[in-house]
């Protein structure tokens, strides 16, 4: 199947071309004809299939004749988080631009005055998070009454971050005469509800679960005390080629204390990205790493889903996912285009039925990594480490901050496996990892309250562009 075999305008076929794609992605294929007949669509797709030109792309086709009038805009793309709005966003910018579409991105966390203003002119294309979109609603910002396409993005995400009351009291705003399409990564009975309450007569298409991990990503996984966490990712980051690495914490307090540490103890170029940061902070820090400004990127969960970046060396987990579907997202991040990846992973004893969990999903054993000079945790080595040996070990790069070392702060506990770095001297009130693990309850026993999933509301920069191209 060919992208011309889709009922796609010129323009549009001209804006594939000239981003590289030569034929559709399997949602794609199965999803546009059924979009451009005007069905409604439950697509079972995730991230990294190619969903979002899945629906971009007929959308575009769909809205080339029309125009919107002021505060009505003419469809809505409701999105979980803000990363993923902006990436949509970014999509329509990329196939559209033949096109003279305009768009608006409502998302908390920047200036309301922008987003009114960019209603006010009128757009073709809407998308949002659903809090703020709420909101403006509610304050007689919007009207909903000319949107004739829906797009329900990412609805088990909806699901796991509370939006679905949200989601129907928005549906319930919408004219009945519509085109709806949701797609979810899973069908939980919430989401089988929603579809069976707001689409009408729905075709289902169907891609495989993002149940397998690439063959072309290196997995290990290393056994570790928990207070020996913080040494143990520094000798990985050493041992290993790193080039650019993203480092998944369970807890948005994690992300904080490791990216502090690895920057200022070990010297590294770390910064921290989680949904507690303000927004201008999050585009900054994932800006500076898309543009290698910053190698390791310390995140929660909310990096791993969608967040589109080629050429990351690696992943490392600071700490087993609590949902084995994340550890598929989160590995995900490397290894793409075809180039080799390396996915390393630590755990502590109390992560064990996590790990099975992972591996049950992902069809095989993680085998046992080794890191130089650290002990593992268990005495009794899993099966799979008496036959796997690890890759063989690099050092010839490390991913070093810029900053001449003089300059660093000195208020952290030091990185004991670096020689240059001796001032391990801390000010009373610092804070330490190791401070910090002992004064919570230990890492084993945290709560999934802390889990990141979630952004709490801010907002791309770059809101606010209404494009009329
Ligand atoms: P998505 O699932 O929409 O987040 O897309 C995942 C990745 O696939 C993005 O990097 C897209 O740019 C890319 N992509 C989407 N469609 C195609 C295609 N037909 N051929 C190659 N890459 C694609």
């Amino acid at each position: 199947m060919l992208f011309t075999d889709l009922g796609l305008n010129e323009n549009i076929l001209r804006a594939v071309n000239d981003v590289g794609y030569t034929t559709p992605t399997p949602i794609q294929a199965q999803a546009i004809p059924i979009i451009l007949m005007g069905r409604d669509l439950v697509g079972l797709a995730q991230t990294g299939t190619g969903k979002t030109a899945g629906f971009t792309l007929p959308m575009i086709e769909i809205l080339s004749g029309g125009r919107a009038k002021a505060r009505m805009p003419r469809s809505l793309i409701l999105s979980p988080t803000r990363e993923l709005a902006a990436q949509i966003a970014e999509n329509f910018d990329l196939y559209g631009k033949y096109h003279k579409l305009s768009k608006a991105l409502l998302v908390g966390g920047s200036s309301m005055e922008q987003q009114i203003t960019a209603l006010e002119r009128g757009v073709d294309v809407l998308i949002a998070t659903p809090g703020r979109l709420i909101d403006l609603f509610e304050r007689g910002k919007i009207l909903m009454s000319d949107i004739k396409i829906l797009v329900i993005d990412e609805g088990d995400r909806m699901l796991d971050m509370g939006f679905i009351p949200d989601i129907e009291k928005i549906c319930s705003k919408l004219p009945m005469m519509r085109q709806t399409l949701l797609f979810s990564a899973t069908m939980p009975p919430e989401i089988k509800r929603l579809t069976q309450k707001f689409l009408s007569n729905p075709k289902e298409v169907e891609v495989a679960r993002q149940s397998s991990t690439a063959d072309n990503v290196e997995q290990f996984v290393i056994h570790v005390n928990p207070r020996d966490k913080e040494k143990t990712i520094d000798k990985l980051i050493q041992q290993e080629n790193v080039q650019n690495a993203f480092i998944f914490c369970n807890r948005k307090r994690d992300v904080d204390v490791l990216a502090k540490w690895l920057e200022r103890s070990c010297g590294y170029s770390a910064k921290p990205m989680h949904g507690d940061m303000e927004q201008k902070f999050r585009t900054q820090v994932l800006n500076d790493f898309k543009e290698g400004r910053v190698t390791l990127l310390v995140c929660s969960d909310v990096a791993a889903r969608g967040i589109d970046i080629d050429d990351v060396s690696h992943v490392f987990n600071y700490d087993v996912p609590f949902n084995a579907e994340d550890y598929v997202h989160r590995i995900g991040r490397t290894g793409r285009a075809g180039k080799t990846g390396h996915a390393w992973m630590l755990a502590t004893r109390s992560e064990e039925k996590q790990i099975d969990a992972i591996e049950k999903l992902i069809g095989k054993k993680i085998p046992e990594g080794k890191v130089s000079g650290a002990k593992p945790q268990s005495s009794e080595p899993r099966e799979e480490q008496k036959q796997d040996r690890p890759r063989e070990e690099k050092r010839d790069h490390k991913p070093r901050n810029d900053k001449p070392r003089n300059d660093r702060p000195r208020d952290d506990k030091p990185c004991e496996s670096k020689p240059h770095n001796k001032h391990g001297e801390r000010r009373p009130g610092d804070s330490n990892p190791r401070d910090i693990k002992r004064d919570n309850r230990p890492l084993e026993d945290d709560d999934q309250n802390q889990n990141t999933r979630g952004f709490g509301d801010a907002m791309p920069g770059f809101f606010g562009k209404t494009d009329k191209s």
